[in-house]
């Protein structure tokens, strides 16, 4: 699977999916509501990388295994975080390896990672600017792997009501500046559930490739980042908004 076989030239693409792997029942159903509505790929962390070490810290390679179960249920392609070299050849079976935000300038990950023939989907760290955020790309793309997906998940700024601020103008900043296609993240971006979809609509009005939403069915009882996801039947009614305005745009 090749990124131009998915994403970028009028190709929307949609990563739908719980923050992180909780049991293989829980990425299954997750899996199938989030295909149902019309999602082209499943996210699930198995390595979570948490700002207290004692948060849950995934199922790691059990994870990647349920993982592996929702993708065989489904057919969805899977994306999940790596967060270190030595954990890299467990990511065999997952279709896109996610650099998260606090991994960004890991170089010897991104070298890594720039030695595989996987698609990358790169975060931007919270306080980065888009020229440290390409030259991370580049360490990628230097090492011979063109398939890098680059995603705007929020940045750090003086107001801290939540979580963060989704940088929209990123998006066609680095369009500007760069090939690759450009996500956004409003799950992260945002911290708060009522405002992803809003985030969401305007970011595929921006001119984004693509959007990564966090999906749980039970987000009361999600072990990361439940107050952020959106219940299937929300992200249902999403995807439908975003059909309508991509229609409205011209863009399918
Ligand atoms: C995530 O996608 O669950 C995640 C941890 O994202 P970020 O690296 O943007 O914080
Ligand atoms: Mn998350």
């Amino acid at each position: 699977m090749h990124t131009k076989q998915f994403i970028g030239q009028g190709n929307f693409c949609v990563i739908a999916g719980p923050c992180t792997v909780e049991s293989e029942e829980q990425i299954v159903s997750i899996a199938k509501a989030v295909k149902a509505a019309g999602a082209q790929m499943l996210r699930g962390g198995a390595f979570k990388p948490r700002t207290s070490p004692y948060d849950f810290q995934g199922l790691k390679e059990e994870g990647l295994a349920y993982l592996k179960a929702a993708k065989e249920a489904t057919g969805l392609p899977v994306v999940s975080e790596c967060m270190g070299v030595a954990e890299l050849p467990l990511f065999e079976d997952v279709d896109i390896i996610q650099i998260g935000a606090r991994n960004m300038q890991n170089y010897e990950l991104l070298k890594a990672v720039g030695k595989t023939k996987k698609p990358v989907m790169l975060k931007r760290g919270i306080a980065h600017t888009l020229t440290e955020f390409l030259m991370s790309a580049e360490y990628i793309l230097a090492e011979g792997n063109e398939q890098v997906i680059l995603c705007e998940r929020g940045i750090r700024v003086f107001d801290d009501t939540v979580r963060g601020t989704p940088d929209l103008l990123a998006v066609s900043l680095l369009h500007e500046r760069t090939h690759l296609p450009v996500i956004v993240d409003p799950s992260h971006a945002t911290g708060i559930a009522k405002h992803v979809p809003p985030m969401a609509l305007a970011a595929a009005a921006a001119g984004a490739d693509g959007l990564m939403i966090e999906v749980h069915n039970d987000p009361q009882r999600a072990l990361c980042d439940g107050a952020q996801a959106l219940r299937p039947a929300e992200f249902e009614t999403l995807m439908e908004q975003l059909r309508k305005l991509r229609e409205a745009l011209s863009c399918s």
